[in-house]
């Protein structure tokens, strides 16, 4: 292979595929966004926060090959429409990140648990990754092919000082991950999942009391067993984009955990 050409397949691991991004008005998710239009992909980015998201499309600029739709990820007919609307605006869809998930109520004690909460985190972060498994299915199926990314958590492998309904919705997306690689495999589609640890997101920073990005990464990094890195949103996005891209084009079940080494060092449960 002429040196040009291979310099071309490294520099765009996407190009030609069309993908969703859910959570991509900010933090994971934009980050993804980015990466992926860097590497050629064509993204639409579905999410609540119109006015973020209308924002990331303006900053990156590549009209072409980036658009927003509004979709909250806990409603049918936002899902459908989203994946509709990346066949009727780019033909096709090969890879659904599946990256939006909330939070909920911050408080990790049992006596804190409440049938909203329950309900709210639930509703976002497995029935919306259900959905989006759903209507991917629906349009990836008849093309044989396709990639479908979640984000669970590092939540998913180990315990402790997390909100309950929170670390069961991660065990749940993972459990989702696997049965769908179990089901979808005959029809080319791989389904995965990435488990970050604490990644110092915008949303992260307010919640630990609206800290600066340093001292954010140097708070979740003290308790990783990798010394002198820190954790950013693009690791994750760089996570996605193998996941995404052909160069993993036969892992389908895994939870990919970003996390410096932390839950194999700290009570992993498995
Ligand atoms: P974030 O809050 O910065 O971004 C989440 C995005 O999801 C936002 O743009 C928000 O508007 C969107 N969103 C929320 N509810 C939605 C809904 N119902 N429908 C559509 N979009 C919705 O969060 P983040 O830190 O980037 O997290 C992204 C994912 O990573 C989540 O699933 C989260 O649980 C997971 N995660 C984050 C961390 C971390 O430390 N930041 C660690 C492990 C896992």
């Amino acid at each position: 292979m002429k040196g040009s050409s291979l310099l071309g397949s490294i520099a765009k691991r996407l190009e030609g595929k069309v993908a969703l991004i859910t959570g991509g008005a900010t933090g994971i998710g934009e980050s993804s966004v980015k990466v992926f239009v860097q590497n050629g992909a064509k993204v639409v980015i579905a999410d609540i926060r119109d006015d973020l998201g209308q924002t990331v499309c303006d900053d990156i600029g590549c009209k072409n090959s980036i658009s927003y739709v509004h979709c909250d990820v806990s409603s049918e007919s936002d899902v459908q429409n989203a994946v509709d609307t990346a066949i009727s605006k780019y033909g096709k869809l090969d890879v659904v990140f599946s990256n939006a998930g909330i939070i909920g109520n911050r408080d990790p004690k049992i006596l804190g648990v409440d049938y909203e909460n329950f309900n709210r985190v639930f509703s976002v972060n497995v029935y919306g990754a259900l959905l989006m498994g759903k209507h991917a299915s629906r349009v990836m199926i008849p093309q044989k092919k396709g990639s479908i990314i979640y984000t669970a958590s590092v939540s998913s492998v180990i315990a402790g000082d997390v909100p309950h309904a929170y670390i069961a919705s991660k065990h749940a997306v993972v459990g989702l991950t696997k049965n769908l690689c179990a089901e979808l495999g005959q029809y080319g589609i791989r389904v995965n999942c990435i488990s970050p640890s604490g990644v110092p997101t915008p949303t992260l920073r307010n919640a630990m009391g609206g800290i600066d990005k340093k001292t954010a990464q140097e708070l979740v990094s003290a308790k990783a067993n990798l010394r002198g890195v820190a954790l950013e949103e693009e690791d994750i996005a760089e996570a996605a984009l193998f996941l995404g891209s052909d160069e993993s084009k036969y892992v389908s079940g895994l939870n990919l955990v970003v996390d410096g080494g932390f839950s194999t060092t700290n009570r992993a449960s498995g």
